[in-house]
């Protein structure tokens, strides 16, 4: 893993590695059963180098929490490593330049159950995907299952977001309780 976040701190693929402050590779548990993958890093993770440490980050974590988890002991990461400026949505290009460092990262902690937070996360793994409709379905997507739920910073605009992120997010003890199941 250090070498994958070493080169994505060298990188130089994109122009947001131009406008960011810092690369924000992700964190936690490499050994984790379960890893957390948002979209971009915000503000608050640009001037400091961490995922999720701003407003969604304590929902995210608080959300943890009601599922018997603590921070460390999860994996959390972006499918964008440096902040798109003023938080805009990341381009087709970016998300295609920067998507070979998720993969390696991903093959590194080769977690039982990948949880997508919003969609952009989400249309990584695939693409034709509508989170409204997608959202708490689990679904196998090459050797990895993927668990979609909304954005927490989506959650943290929209009271309805957050009725839902919670009721989804909830489920994943059962989710990884059906996966070691030998789930299908
Ligand atoms: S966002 Fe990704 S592809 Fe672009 S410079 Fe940063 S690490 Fe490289």
């Amino acid at each position: 893993m250090f070498i994958i976040e070493k080169s994505i701190r060298e990188c130089r693929k994109c122009n947001l590695c131009k406008t960011a402050l810092n690369a924000v590779c992700g964190e936690g548990n490499i050994d984790s059963s379960v890893v957390f993958i948002g979209e971009a890093p915000g503000q608050t993770e640009d001037e400091t180098g961490r995922p999720f440490v701003g407003r969604a980050g304590k929902l995210l974590e608080s959300l943890l929490n009601e599922i018997g988890k603590k921070r460390e002991e999860i994996w959390i990461g972006n499918i964008i490593k440096h902040r798109p400026p003023q938080n805009r949505d990341p381009l087709p290009e970016e998300i295609s330049l920067c998507q070979p460092f998720l993969k390696a990262q991903l093959a590194t902690i080769d977690p039982k159950l990948i949880v997508t937070l919003g969609r952009f996360s989400m249309n990584y793994f695939y693409p034709a995907g509508k989170i409204t409709n997608d959202h708490g379905k689990l679904r196998k997507v090459g050797k990895y299952y993927v668990y979609p739920v909304y954005h927490p910073a989506a959650a943290l605009r929209n009271p309805t977001f957050a009725k839902t992120l919670k009721e989804d997010f909830v489920k994943i003890p059962k989710v990884l309780e059906f996966i070691d199941k030998g789930a299908k």
